[in-house]
């Protein structure tokens, strides 16, 4: 079935901070392009299904409300936080550096290494994570302007000043990139990765920017949209593609490849 996600909304009914740049919003915010394209066949393809997913996993799942985060900082702090853990375990983590009033720039600062490892901890990984968000402490001083003058660099200049930062990857600079940043960029973590190999979309052995790659010549380049897809896969993740798949329940099970 072709379809065009022109008419996507975002129906978020909890903004919680805004972006300052308009052109963050991508590309379909005036009239509807033709943001398919036809260029060939097996791409075309692709992108129906990616499509097509799209729409069963927002009916099935509604909209999913992401970042769920009160200011882009605390997104940062998240990204790095739930790394190899549970959300539920990073979320512990954030409340504590909230109650020691740690969860903007100058009073994470202000804790001394051991009290960031202390409130860190039931994130798990906590000295490596402690030094990180230290670390995108000097991130943000070395760009020169601030929180604001981190997030403002072009999208491709954040995500390089991100992945300079000591235990920050591809997942985690593209997180922020995309819920801290407002750009358009899709984020690639292990439930994308297992959805797209069972559904034959990309080789389990692909890498980072390959599975990346797929995901963003086929979607829109649309914020609101990309955010939506990425925790719509998270969502799938984790209440049917598990290690052990429960693809008789699972409402992308129309679109298996018959071998699977
Ligand atoms: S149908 Fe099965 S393999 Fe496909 S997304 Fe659902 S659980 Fe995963």
């Amino acid at each position: 079935m072709g379809v065009c996600l022109c008419e996507f909304e975002s129906r978020s009914g909890h903004q919680k901070f805004e972006f300052s740049r308009a052109q963050r919003t991508g590309p379909l915010d005036g009239p509807c392009p033709d943001v398919w394209g036809h260029d060939d066949a097996a791409m075309t393809t692709i992108k129906d299904r990616l499509a097509d997913a799209y729409r069963i996993l927002l009916a099935a799942f509604g909209p999913q409300d992401w970042w769920p985060a009160l200011s882009r900082f605390e997104v940062m702090v998240g990204a790095v936080l739930t790394q190899n853990t549970s959300w539920t375990n990073a979320e512990r983590a954030i409340e504590n550096l909230r109650e020691e009033g740690a969860l903007e720039p100058a009073g994470l600062a202000a804790l001394s290494v051991g009290r960031l490892e202390e409130l860190v901890r039931p994130a798990g990984f906590y000295r490596r994570k402690a030094k990180t968000l230290t670390d995108l402490l000097a991130t943000i001083a070395r760009s020169g302007g601030g929180l604001d003058g981190l997030l403002d660099l072009a999208q491709d200049d954040l995500r390089r000043a991100l992945l300079r930062t000591t235990g920050i990857g591809p997942e985690t600079a593209d997180a922020i990139v995309l819920y801290a940043g407002g750009y358009p960029t899709f984020v690639v973590d292990a439930y994308t990765r297992r959805f797209a190999a069972r559904h034959g979309l990309a080789s389990e052995r692909a890498s980072y920017d390959e599975i990346q790659s797929l995901f963003e010549n086929a979607l829109p380049r649309r914020t609101d949209l990309l955010n939506e897809y990425h925790a719509l896969l998270v969502c799938l993740g984790k209440r049917f593609c598990r290690p052990l798949p429960l693809c008789e329940e699972c409402p992308l099970r129309s679109d298996l490849p018959a071998s699977v």
